[in-house]
């Protein structure tokens, strides 16, 4: 059976520093799973939970006090709308959220390939080039993966976003060329073993076509090493929620998604 797009794990509210948007509420993110026929949410703003040491000036006012304040959120009968943040793992792969506080989200999305903080997420020396960022998309994919963590409630948010190389577009797709099969196997096999999410959030239809076989690549890997995938719009403002759904579809489509691909966390099962 072909994959369902009923979800969306991945969306940010108005708490969210880089959104800010008052038109971006709960109930307009549900009213967009209403329109679009989707059965769960997770509202995921991004956050630092102040009992770890070390957040940035910019993570800082994003602490649990701050979002939980959007709680609780609204439900409808058709919809579940689920809790959770975007936390971040620092250059000292340190991760944003501690044991007590991943028992108060239903779901915990963390990017590895937030590269475009500097000296936060990347250190002052390996900011120049390519080859580094490289090493480090899987050093810190691995790094989270060995962790001891519950991985039935975690996703690994957008792993071939460009943030992971911002001075050009080009850049990124560079990066993920120059990784092997092999090393992504290695990851991908690891992925599916502890059972984590993978997150479907890459601008599919802003690809051109010879660009697209580059970014489906480490996806049609993980799909062959057996992980799971779930949708995130990641969307910020209101615009942005609708026309995702078209680009969950193509992305369907390319990767042959099936209802067995798909992602559950446990609070699903
Ligand atoms: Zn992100
Ligand atoms: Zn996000």
């Amino acid at each position: 059976m072909r994959f369902v797009v009923d979800q969306d794990y991945h969306i940010h509210s108005k708490l969210s520093s880089c959104s800010s948007d008052p038109g971006q509420t709960p109930e307009r993110i549900l009213k967009y799973a209403e329109d679009n026929n989707l059965k769960r949410l997770v509202l995921t703003d991004h956050f630092w939970d102040e009992t770890v040491k070390g957040a940035s000036d910019w993570y800082k006012p994003q602490d649990f006090a701050h979002i939980m304040s959007s709680r609780p959120l609204p439900q409808s009968e058709k919809v579940r709308f689920f809790f959770g943040c975007e936390t971040e793992l620092d250059k000292h792969l340190t991760l944003g959220i501690s044991k007590a506080r991943m028992e108060e989200m239903d779901f915990i999305i963390i990017p590895t390939t937030h590269l475009h903080m500097d000296n936060f997420t990347i250190d002052e020396s390996d900011m120049p080039g390519i080859e580094r960022r490289r090493e480090l998309w899987s050093e810190r994919f691995l790094a989270v993966l060995n962790m001891d963590l519950p991985f039935r409630k975690i996703g690994i948010a957008h792993m071939t976003c460009s943030l992971m190389a911002p001075a050009a577009w080009e850049d990124h797709l560079a990066i993920l060329d120059g990784i092997s099969d092999e090393t992504f196997k290695k990851v991908f096999t690891k992925a599916a073993q502890v059972g984590v999410g993978i997150e479907l959030n890459f601008p599919y239809l802003k690809y051109t076509e010879a660009e697209r076989p580059r970014v489906l690549r480490p996806y049609r890997l993980a799909k062959e090493c057996g992980c799971k995938f779930y949708f995130g719009s990641d969307a910020h403002h209101p615009g942005e929620l609708d026309p995702c759904v078209e680009q969950f579809e193509a992305i369907v489509d390319a990767l042959d998604l099936q209802e067995s691909d798909k992602f559950h966390f446990e609070y699903e099962i």
